[in-house]
């Protein structure tokens, strides 16, 4: 399959348009026609190689909603027309424990990355979403509910199963205290998934210009982090707090508002490690936890739940050619919540 993108050619270059080829189709795979792409602050740290060295050309994308424009012969779950989404990975091992008990984003081999990655085939490195078409095996596929607005529904395949998964697996429910650090696209979507489970929930962001945003989205409390005195007001008040932010942060302040058994989340992958005291986890048996994304059936599930409570990401559709001023946004923290490709202009 012949297709257009946006791939970043050599180290620190701009994205610019690219041709090239998808794999022919095997029986268990999908091709789908991208209609939105999602920009995430991931596509950024691996495009400038933060995270390490990357293969190039590299095109990044990994929130992506489009229709079925072919299927193989043995594909079972859907259909040529059917509107459906790709997240972060496209293929794992299938055979180690994680996979076979349905946790393959946690595939001991490493999951397949929707970009940037070799294939399990051997037949070159992934390349993700920021194009106008895309081949992934079925069982990497989900179906996006037709009454959510497409747009809006791409950022959910990474930001909003990525909040989705440890809300649900820590607790979140009513009454319980959350707190959500950074409102970017990932936090956003933290507030409006914790809301819907019925926590109590307060935003943490480092300037006061997100607050209105943050309190109709449905957050509770609105803290400005850039006054130390915050944390010494609401210590030990938390029973769990995700972490989002793309950078390195003084994680001390942020546990000494856990309370007794108290979770910090880790999902904001800044390249910088992070000193921790001791003496901010002991007192209070804190635990620090990670998360990445989230299983496909849970994406599937969190898709669902989207539907049912309509929520989808609050978006600023944007023209292929944006693509170089919205990361400069996006790391400036001026994205208000998350900037997605109308791959149309592409
Ligand atoms: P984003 O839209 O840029 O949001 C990050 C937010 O962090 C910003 O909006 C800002 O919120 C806050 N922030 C940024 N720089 C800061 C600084 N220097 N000090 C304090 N706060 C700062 O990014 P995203 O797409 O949500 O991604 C967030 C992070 O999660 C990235 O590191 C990304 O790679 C990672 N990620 C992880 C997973 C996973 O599976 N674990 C999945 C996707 C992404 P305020 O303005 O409100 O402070
Ligand atoms: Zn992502």
């Amino acid at each position: 399959m012949d297709v257009r993108g946006y791939a970043v050619m050599s180290e620190q270059a701009p994205l610019t348009p690219w041709a090239f080829t998808r794999r022919d189709l095997r029986e268990d795979d999908v091709a789908i026609d991208i209609e939105f792409s999602g920009v995430c602050h991931s596509d950024i740290h691996t495009a400038r190689s933060e995270w390490g060295p990357i293969s190039f050309p590299c095109v990044p994308g990994h929130e992506i909603v489009g229709r079925v424009s072919a299927v193989g012969s043995a594909v079972s779950g859907f259909s040529v027309g059917q509107r459906v989404g790709v997240g972060v990975y496209v293929d794992s091992c299938r055979t180690c424990k994680n996979c076979l008990s349905g946790m393959s984003n946690y595939c001991e081999e490493g999951f397949t990355g929707t970009y940037n990655t070799p294939e399990r085939s051997g037949e070159g490195i992934t390349q993700g979403g920021y194009s106008t078409g895309i081949v992934v095996n079925e069982g990497y596929v989900v179906t996006v509910p037709e009454p959510l607005d497409p747009a809006g529904a791409a950022p959910l395949l990474c930001a909003g199963i990525t909040l989705y998964s440890p809300l649900k697996e820590f607790g979140a429910g009513p009454g319980v205290k959350v707190g959500i650090v950074g409102l970017g696209g990932l936090g956003h979507m933290g507030v409006k998934y914790a809301v819907a489970m019925g926590a109590e929930v307060t935003v943490f962001s480092h300037s006061e210009s997100k607050r209105d945003d943050a309190l109709a989205m449905g957050a509770h409390h609105f803290v400005v982090t850039n006054d130390e005195t915050v944390f010494q007001t609401h210590a030990k008040q938390f029973a769990l707090i995700i972490n989002t932010v793309s950078a390195s942060i003084d994680l001390n302040l942020y546990l000494e508002l856990l309370g007794l058994d108290g979770t910090l989340v880790m999902v904001g992958l800044a390249a910088e490690p992070y000193p921790i005291k001791p003496f901010s986890m002991a007192p209070q048996r804190r635990r620090i936890a990670g998360s990445t994304i989230g299983p496909v059936s849970e994406l599937q599930e969190m898709l669902d739940f989207s539907a049912e409570h309509n929520i989808v990401s609050d978006v600023e559709v944007i023209d292929a050619d944006y693509l170089n001023t919205s990361w400069d946004r996006v790391v400036e923290s001026d994205v208000r919540y998350r900037f997605v490709i109308d791959v149309s202009t592409i």
